[in-house]
C-alpha cells in the first residue's frame, strides 16, 4: 500500500499510525500508533474484551512475550513455523515465494505447495522480482523460520523467542488455569497482547507487520459432552464461503444465518458456529462494512495437519480479501504436545455420573524366571508384557486357554514367555471418573488488521458547501474522541464557558477534545477526519441563557454523519453523549 493511499496518508497526517523510528530511516513492519490510533486501538480492544471475555464468562490472562525454547519445541513452531524465502539474484531483496506465485498467476494457496513445486512454477511462469524485475527462475527457495530469537540472560545457553502468537502463553499454563476453572469444562481463556513474526516482506501497511496485537480465545471443551448455547447467535446472518463452493467453477457465497449453516452441516462444529456469530456481531459493531465481509472455510490443503476444520473471517480491502481472523478446531493437539514435552499433566478429571466397575488387566512377571532366561533384556521384556496386557489382554487369555506362551517383540526380536510366568490377572476396579485431554477451539483475531479495515471501510469523501469533506464514519463506541467542544469565538467569555463544558464532560468519563483555532467549519472538518461523532459549540445564545456559575443554558450538538445540529441543555449533555456513544439512543431521537 503506497504512500498515495488515502488511509495511509490520513493515518500519518492525523496521528493514527506512522512508520516507527523514521528519524533513523525506519524499519519495515513496525508501526507506532499515534494519539488517534492508540485511542482507537484501545477502544477496539476494550470492545473485544467486553464481547469475548466478559459477556461470555471467559477468563483473561496476560502472559510474557518472551518464552523459552522448549515451549516452541513442543508447539511445533521451532520445527515448522516457516515461510518460503526467495532472494533476488540482482538486487538481493527477499520475498515470499508463495506470494509471488499467488500475485502473478491464477494459482491459489501456494503456501501449502511443496518447495520444489513452487520453484518449478517460478521457472515455468518466468516470475520476476517485485522490486527490480529481474528473473527469479532457478533461484533456490528456502524455508525461513519467522520467530525472532533471543538469549535469556547472559550467554547463549538459554535461547528464547518472542512469541509468534499469544496462544502458547495460555496452553503452557493450562494445568493451573484448569484449577482456576475448578476443573470444570468447558472454560475459555482469552488474551490480548503483542505477537512477533519476522515476516520476509512486510507489506500493505498494518496488514502484514512484524509486531502486532492478537486477541485470542482458547476454549477448552469435552468433545463428547459440551455444547454452546447456539440459540444466542442462531439469527446472526453472514456471508459464508464453504470449501466446496470455492472448489466449484460456479461456486457461490451462501447468505445464511449461523443457525442455518450449523443445521445444514456447512459449519460442522457448534463451537465454531457459535463464535462466528459472536465475531460477526463484533466486527459489525466496530465498523467493518458487512457488504465487504465474509467467512471463508479453509480448503483441505490449507488446513494445519492437526486442525479438523477452520474458517477465516475475511474483509475486502483495496480489492483483495484479507484474513482478519481464524476460527480453528484444534482437537487435543496443543495440550497433548505440551504434556508429551513437559513433566505436567494437561488433563482434567471427568467425573462419571455413576461409578463404573471396569476390568483392568495386570501382570506381575516372575523375574526369577525372566532373569536367567533373558539376561540383560529381562526388564525390557517385563515392560513389554505390561504394555501388551493393557493393549491386548486376549493374547494372555488365549495363552491361558491352551497353556501356551505369550510373545512380545523388542527391537524386532521375539521373546516367548510361558503365560504362568507373566502373573497375568484381571482385576475388577471401581472408577469414579477418568482423566481426559480437553479439545481446543480457537478464535484468533488480529487487532491491527481489524483497525486498518475499520479505517478503510469507514472512510468516505463528500462535499459540503462546495468543499470536499473527508470523514471517518467510525461507530461512536470506538471513535478515539467522542466529542469535540468549541467556543464559537475565542472572546466574550465563550472560551471560558466552553472549557467548563469540557471539564464537566471529562468528569463524566467522556473522551473530549477542545479546539478554539480557526473558523468553526474548519474545526468541524478536523473532527470529521478523525471520526469524532459529535461536536458541541458554545455560542452567544449559550451565554445569554444562564450565568457562568451553574452552567445553565443550551449548546449546539452536531452529528458527524448527517451534519445535523440540535440544541441540547448543558445540564443533560454528559448523559446524552454517554447514551449516544453507547448506542442507547440515536441522534434522531433527541
Ligand atoms: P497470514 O496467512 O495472513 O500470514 P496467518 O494465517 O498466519 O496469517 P494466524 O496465525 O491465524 O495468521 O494469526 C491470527 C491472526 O493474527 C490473523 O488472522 C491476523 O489477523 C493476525 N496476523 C497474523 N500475522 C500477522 C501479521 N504479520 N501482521 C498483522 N497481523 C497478523
Amino acid at each position: 500500500m503506497s504512500e498515495g493511499n488515502p488511509i495511509v496518508e490520513l493515518a500519518k497526517r492525523r496521528g493514527f499510525f506512522l512508520q516507527s523510528a523514521d528519524a533513523y530511516g525506519g524499519v519495515s513492519g513496525f508501526y507506532t500508533f499515534g494519539p488517534e490510533g492508540a485511542a482507537l486501538k484501545q477502544n477496539i480492544e476494550d470492545t473485544w474484551r467486553e464481547r469475548f471475555t466478559i459477556q461470555e464468562g471467559n477468563m483473561e490472562v496476560d502472559a510474557p512475550t518472551v518464552m523459552p525454547e522448549p515451549v516452541f519445541e513442543a508447539s511445533g513452531h521451532l520445527e515448522g513455523f516457516d515461510d518460503m524465502l526467495i532472494e533476488c539474484p540482482e538486487c538481493g531483496d527477499s520475498h515470499r515465494a508463495d506470494h509471488i506465485v499467488e500475485d502473478n498467476t491464477d494459482l491459489e494457496d501456494a503456501e501449502s505447495m511443496a518447495i520444489e513445486r513452487v520453484e518449478e512454477i517460478v521457472a515455468e511462469y518466468e516470475l520476476t522480482c517485485p522490486t527490480c524485475g529481474a528473473g527469479l527462475a532457478g533461484q533456490a527457495i528456502q524455508q525461513f523460520n519467522l520467530m525472532f530469537e533471543t538469549n535469556i540472560g547472559p550467554g547463549s545457553s538459554s535461547p528464547g523467542y518472542l512469541r509468534p502468537e499469544t496462544a502458547q502463553g495460555i496452553f503452557v499454563e493450562f494445568p493451573q488455569l484448569a484449577e482456576y476453572a475448578r476443573n470444570q469444562l468447558p472454560f475459555g481463556v482469552t488474551q490480548i497482547g503483542r505477537a512477533y513474526r519476522n515476516e520476509i516482506s512486510p507489506r500493505k501497511s498494518l496488514l502484514r507487520v512484524r509486531e502486532f496485537t492478537q486477541a485470542e480465545l482458547e476454549l477448552f471443551i469435552d468433545p463428547e459432552e459440551d455444547e454452546p448455547d447456539l440459540e444466542r447467535v442462531e439469527d446472526v446472518a453472514a456471508p459464508f464461503y464453504p470449501a466446496d463452493e470455492q472448489q466449484s467453477d460456479d461456486g457461490e457465497i451462501v447468505e445464511a444465518t449461523v443457525g442455518e449453516v450449523f443445521e445444514e452441516g456447512i459449519v460442522a462444529d457448534p463451537w465454531i458456529a457459535y463464535y462466528l456469530g459472536i465475531a460477526k456481531r463484533w466486527y459489525e459493531s466496530i465498523g467493518v462494512d458487512m457488504d465487504r465481509f465474509r467467512f471463508r472455510q479453509h480448503l483441505p490443503g490449507e488446513l494445519a495437519h492437526y486442525a479438523a476444520d477452520c474458517w477465516d473471517a475475511e474483509a475486502e480491502v483495496d480489492g483483495d480479501w484479507i484474513e482478519l481472523a481464524g476460527f480453528a478446531y484444534r482437537g487435543d493437539y496443543d495440550l497433548s504436545k505440551h504434556a508429551a514435552h513437559s513433566e505436567e499433566e494437561f488433563t482434567v478429571f471427568k467425573q462419571y455420573d455413576e461409578p463404573v466397575t471396569v476390568e483392568r488387566p495386570t501382570v506381575d512377571p516372575d523375574m526369577s524366571y525372566l532373569g536367567p532366561e533373558f539376561g540383560g533384556d529381562a526388564a525390557a521384556v517385563a515392560d513389554a508384557l505390561e504394555t501388551l496386557a493393557e493393549r491386548d489382554p486376549d493374547a494372555f487369555r488365549d495363552a491361558q486357554a491352551d497353556g501356551g506362551a505369550v510373545t512380545v517383540e523388542i527391537d524386532g526380536q521375539a521373546y516367548a514367555v510361558p503365560v504362568e510366568k507373566t502373573g497375568f490377572e484381571i482385576e475388577e476396579v471401581t472408577e469414579s471418573g477418568e482423566h481426559i485431554t480437553p479439545h481446543v477451539v480457537e478464535p484468533s483475531l488480529g487487532i491491527d488488521r481489524a483497525l486498518y479495515t475499520v479505517l478503510d471501510h469507514s472512510y468516505r469523501e463528500d462535499e459540503i458547501d462546495g468543499e470536499t469533506r473527508r470523514v471517518l464514519e467510525l461507530p461512536p463506541e470506538v471513535a478515539p474522541t467522542t466529542v469535540g467542544v468549541f467556543p464559537l469565538m475565542d472572546r466574550d467569555g465563550l472560551a471560558d464557558r466552553a472549557r467548563e463544558v469540557v471539564d464537566r464532560l471529562r468528569d463524566a468519563g467522556l473522551a473530549v477534545t477542545y479546539d478554539d483555532s480557526g473558523a468553526i467549519g474548519r474545526r468541524y472538518r478536523r473532527q470529521d477526519e478523525v471520526g469524532t461523532p459529535f461536536c458541541v459549540t458554545v455560542d452567544y445564545e449559550t451565554l445569554g441563557e444562564g450565568d457562568d456559575s451553574d452552567l445553565e443554558g443550551t449548546v449546539t450538538l452536531r452529528e458527524r454523519d448527517t451534519t445535523e445540529q440540535k440544541r441540547v441543555p448543558i445540564s443533560d449533555l454528559a448523559e446524552t453523549l454517554t447514551e449516544l456513544r453507547d448506542g442507547d439512543i440515536e441522534f434522531a431521537d433527541l
